[in-house]
């Protein structure tokens, strides 16, 4: 059975899949005892770290940390993944997941040179595997979505769409899942500016922590990006609707902080569903970057 779900990218042709790769690796065996994010090891100075979406921080990661990634075995290359990747085109992004990821990767590489000097394009994992080799370690892919800025990529498995709009209570919309990708592509953003160390260095809890600031920003980015998105002669996505936008409020609400359960403010990482929401929309409705200054403010 066909389901027809909303459309969001407009037009025919080929996507750009150069700098995306399909992939696990990480080896068959257990996870070598490392780094776990959520851990002391976050905020400790100099350290690199993933960037995590934020549903189960503290889940993952081995054999990494530093950028040094020899423990993982082989690349964990994907040939039929990467076949289906080579293959995407504009109107798959429709109805493939895989391609949706591959399109909005392209609109945010359109985007983003629009706003800011000197960007340049981050690379794109999608794997099927239980876990990834990254440069930050290998990571679990129930630790969802992830942005590693040892080696400028950013980690998806296209299976933590049904988490999300499953057992989390996100929105199955495109628009919902392609403000994933757009909040990792934040944190390339925030990884160009400079914004990542800072905010790793500034603490990895806590409400006003610089953790819970790099991801508000992020989510800020990613409302950035959509705002502009669906506009001038090279957009990729149609016109954006009220039902879009609420589709990526109802996942961002899922993701809170308060919302994963955490009653305490110390542990926040991420923000509460109430911040998220709002500094989405923030970004969303002026299009400007500069207004997503979570690190001038402690009225998050
Ligand atoms: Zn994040």
């Amino acid at each position: 059975m066909h389901i027809l779900w909303p459309m969001t990218f407009q037009g025919d042709g080929p996507l750009d899949t150069s700098g995306v790769s399909g992939g696990g690796g990480g080896g068959g065996g257990g996870l070598p005892g490392g780094i776990k994010l959520g851990g002391g090891a976050v905020g400790i100075i100099g350290i690199i770290v993933a960037v995590l979406f934020g549903v189960n921080p503290g889940d993952i990661m081995g054999g990494g940390g530093n950028g040094n990634n020899a423990s993982v075995q082989g690349n964990g290359a994907d040939p039929q993944l990467q076949e289906q990747i080579n293959s995407c085109t504009i109107a798959k992004a429709n109805s493939d997941v895989v391609c949706r990821v591959v399109a909005t990767s392209n609109s945010l590489n359109k985007v983003w040179p629009t706003l800011m000097n000197g960007y340049t394009r981050p690379a794109l994992r999608i794997f099927n595997d239980n876990q990834v080799a990254s440069g930050c370690g290998v990571a679990s892919k129930a630790a969802g979505p992830f942005y590693c800025p040892a080696d400028q990529t950013v980690y998806i498995n296209p299976s933590f769409y049904d988490e999300l709009s499953g057992q989390l209570g996100g929105s199955n919309l495109p628009l919902a899942q392609e403000y994933v990708v757009a909040h990792e592509y934040g944190h390339h953003v925030e990884q160009l500016t400079g914004d990542l160390a800072k905010g790793q260095r500034m603490g990895a809890k806590g409400p006003t922590s610089g953790s819970v600031r790099i991801e508000l920003k992020a989510d800020c980015y990613a409302g950035v990006w959509a705002n502009h998105a669906d506009k001038g002669p090279n957009a990729m996505l149609k016109p954006l609707t009220q039902q879009d936008i609420e589709g990526v409020i109802q996942t961002a609400q899922a993701i809170g902080d308060d919302t994963l359960g955490m009653k305490n403010s110390d542990g926040w990482t991420h923000g509460s569903s109430e911040e998220r929401v709002r500094w989405f929309t923030t970004g969303y409705q002026s299009g400007d970057p500069n207004q997503c200054d979570t690190f001038g403010t402690n009225d998050l």
